[in-house]
């Protein structure tokens, strides 16, 4: 039975990614950090039923000695490094602490496997962040990058260390550019959630209005179910490489919103409201991935539209909130 370490294992893609990797016969041992908030830590994992079926370890990607040791212990045949501090609003106050987690810390594994486990194959979770201010239409590997905000920055330097440990040591180090990909596990801090968490909440009369920021943002959004299989794709490859992931369909926050809430019969202008407050200090205004070399190299296609997606995501916060009222 192989197995795979998973950092990030909380988070989203953590925890869909823990359901593959299960449902391919793995053993998951996830890396947890300590929190004094242990008993809600495990959410996502519970809401897909795997909570109890995977390892969780404790450890912090800014600890390289609580790396080794897990590395050591478990002795991995594939390590994801999805850990990050992710959400890119965030990095404009923490940006010290972006590069510690976000940058720094995808060093610190990279070093772990060199010197405990160098036979182990790495994904590291980059992201379409770094395109930033875009420089070409359509986003592909070799596109130039641009970032547009300190979790941007922080994500291109551990691409970048991640393509020197695979030229310099040979690791099999491979990194995906991975577009937004969202779905009812998706943080309520980010766009999509929080919108259909928002719709779910007018629904139900819990409240009547929904603050956004920049509207015409552009985005190129998939399902995070999908996007998980690409990872391990990526390293089932006898050579590592670095691939994009994306739909290839971009969108505008504002035609999300009309689905969104659409999808609850109501109509977004009624209740949206624009807050200069989440205007960023610098936008990253439109990204659109071209995924032709996963598709070719990999096999690996989207499988879920962007309207299904959406469906899925209100339903879930409708399940969410009828809950609480009904508790
Ligand atoms: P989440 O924010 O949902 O999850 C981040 C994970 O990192 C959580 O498990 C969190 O733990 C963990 N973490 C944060 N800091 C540390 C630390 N110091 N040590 C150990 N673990 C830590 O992100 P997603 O699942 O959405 O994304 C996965 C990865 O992919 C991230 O690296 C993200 O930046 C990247 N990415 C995501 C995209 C997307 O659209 N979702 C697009 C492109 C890249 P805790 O639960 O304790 O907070
Ligand atoms: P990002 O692409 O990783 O930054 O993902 P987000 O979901 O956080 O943001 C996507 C886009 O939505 C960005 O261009 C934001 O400026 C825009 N946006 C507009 N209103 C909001 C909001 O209220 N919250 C967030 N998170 N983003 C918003």
């Amino acid at each position: 039975m192989p197995t795979a370490l998973v950092t990030g294992i909380t988070g989203q893609d953590g925890a869909y990614l823990a359901q593959l990797l299960l449902d391919r016969g793995y053993k998951v041992v996830g890396l947890l950090r300590r929190s004094a908030s242990a008993d809600v830590i495990g959410a996502r994992l519970r809401w897909l039923g795997i909570l109890d079926h995977v390892e969780l370890v404790d450890g912090n990607l800014t600890d390289l000695s609580s790396l080794i040791r897990v590395i050591e212990t478990h002795r991995p045949d594939e390590v994801y490094n999805l850990a990050a501090q992710s959400f890119v609003a965030a990095s404009w106050q923490q940006p010290l602490l972006t590069g510690a987690v976000t940058g720094i810390g995808a060093v610190n594994i990279l070093e772990a496997l060199r010197i405990a486990r160098p036979e182990a194959r790495f994904y590291q979770a980059s992201s379409s962040e770094m395109f930033g201010l875009i420089q070409e239409r359509v986003q592909t590997e070799r596109t130039p990058f641009y970032p547009r905000s300190p979790y941007g920055v922080a994500k291109l330097y551990a691409h970048w260390m991640t393509v020197n440990y695979r030229e310099s040591f040979g690791l099999h180090a491979s990194s995906g550019i991975l577009f937004n990909h969202e779905s009812p596990l998706r943080g309520i801090e980010f766009v999509t959630r929080k919108i259909t968490d928002g719709v779910a909440r007018i629904k139900l009369g819990l409240a009547r209005e929904l603050p956004l920021g920049n509207l015409d943002a552009q985005r190129d959004w998939g399902h995070a179910r999908d996007y998980v299989r690409a990872m391990w794709l990526m390293l089932q490859e006898k050579k590592p490489d670095d691939y994009v992931v994306a739909t290839g369909r971009t969108v505008r926050i504002r035609e999300f919103c009309d689905l969104a809430f659409g999808h609850a019969g109501l109509h977004a202008e009624e209740h949206v409201r624009v807050s200069q407050s989440l205007i960023r200090p610098a936008e990253v205004d439109v990204l659109q991935g071209d995924a032709s070399k996963a598709r070719a190299a990999l096999g690996w296609s989207p499988e879920t539209s962007l309207e299904d997606m959406v469906a899925e995501m209100v339903e879930a916060d409708l399940v969410r909130h009828r809950a609480r009222l009904a508790a």
